[in-house]
């Protein structure tokens, strides 16, 4: 039930041409923020739609600011389930909004405080596109990134819908991200029916699959090797490198030994690591920075590309694997 929820739309608007559709979508996925402004549409439609179709599916509850510039909101469903998401800002001008694909998450990953919260239900593409269209409201934003909330392989249709209308709000494929802990019914379908230049990324974490198993639990039923062989195919078909996220959790996985097994398991032509500082969630310390760059300086010798994540919003619980509504 949204503005931008065209299915609705349509429904509303069945007895007006099919092309009153386009319109509307042209109007939203441009970032109006009221049917008053679509102009083009007559006033009667206009008056309907405002009657019988909210604007966003969405309601804004809450809104906080970093000192780095990173906006964090929080939204209800209609129902009243939470979700997040979160508008990074950078020096270099982009603009990267990170969106939830569900509210809470079903897996339990033992470092990400999405995990604790209890799981509510998967979003729709309009729930997406909307959490996407809030920040395009306040500025123009250029990449996407599905690492809010959730298991986007989990509720592959919806979350593909939305990215597929991703360009007309000015983000394309290539700066959109989808990335997955490695569910492997959603991977295999992404890599089968997405011809969209659309990157993936890989939550990876681990080096081996008892440790894997251990900090996410999701690894007992798709193991490493299943996981990165679907990956390797994605390169293969596609020809695009997969990101590795790979958080770094003193004493658990992230000694020299972990980055010769990774280097020895990842062929630095077809993946691409990104060191994630983590974000304190109660359970781990961080790798210090020094533990950080001596783990990099491990894969750089062995060739396997590497870059180490900016962390942005921690001040407002808007980093990496701080998504989580309290008391939710
Ligand atoms: N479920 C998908 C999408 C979420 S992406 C996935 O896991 O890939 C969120 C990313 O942040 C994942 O790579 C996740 O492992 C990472 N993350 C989770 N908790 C974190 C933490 N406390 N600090 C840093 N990164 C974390």
């Amino acid at each position: 039930m949204s503005r931008v929820d065209l299915d609705l739309v349509a429904e509303v608007l069945s007895d007006e041409p099919s092309y009153r559709l386009r319109q509307v979508w042209e109007w939203a996925s441009r970032g109006a923020s009221s049917y008053a402004e679509m102009t083009n549409l007559p006033a009667r439609s206009r008056a309907l739609l405002e009657e019988r179709v909210p604007f966003s599916s969405l309601k804004l509850e809450h809104e906080a600011t970093s000192l780095d510039g990173t906006v964090k909101a929080l939204f209800h469903t209609r129902e009243g389930h939470p979700l997040e998401a979160v508008l990074m800002r950078f020096r270099d001008g982009r603009r990267s909004v990170c969106v939830s694909s569900q509210s809470g998450c079903p897996l339990t990953c033992t470092f990400c405080a999405t995990g604790q919260m209890r799981f509510r239900r998967n979003l729709s593409a309009w729930e997406i596109l909307d959490q996407a269209l809030h920040f395009k409201r306040i500025e123009p934003i250029d990449h996407v990134v599905f690492m809010g909330m959730g298991e986007p392989m989990l509720n592959f249709d919806q979350v593909i819908a939305a990215a597929r209308r991703l360009p007309d709000l000015g983000v394309t494929h290539r700066r959109t991200t989808i990335s997955t802990v490695g569910w492997l019914p959603g991977l295999t379908r992404f890599v089968d029916e997405v011809d969209e230049p659309i990157r993936l990324a890989l939550s990876l974490h681990a080096p081996a699959d008892a440790l894997r198993s251990e900090i996410m639990p999701v690894n007992d039923r798709y193991p490493l090797d299943d996981v990165l062989a679907e990956c390797r195919r994605y390169f293969d078909l596609r020809g695009r490198k997969v990101f590795v996220e790979y958080v770094m959790l003193e004493g658990v996985n992230d000694s020299a030994e972990h980055a010769v097994e990774l280097a020895e398991l990842l062929d630095g032509n077809v993946f691409k690591v990104n060191l994630i500082p983590y974000n304190p969630t109660g359970m781990y310390d961080g790798s210090s920075r020094d533990a950080i760059a001596r783990f990099k300086a491990v894969l750089d010798g062995a060739r396997l590309p590497s870059t180490v994540r900016l962390t942005r919003g921690r001040d407002i619980a808007a980093a990496c694997g701080q998504l989580a509504v309290e008391a939710a």
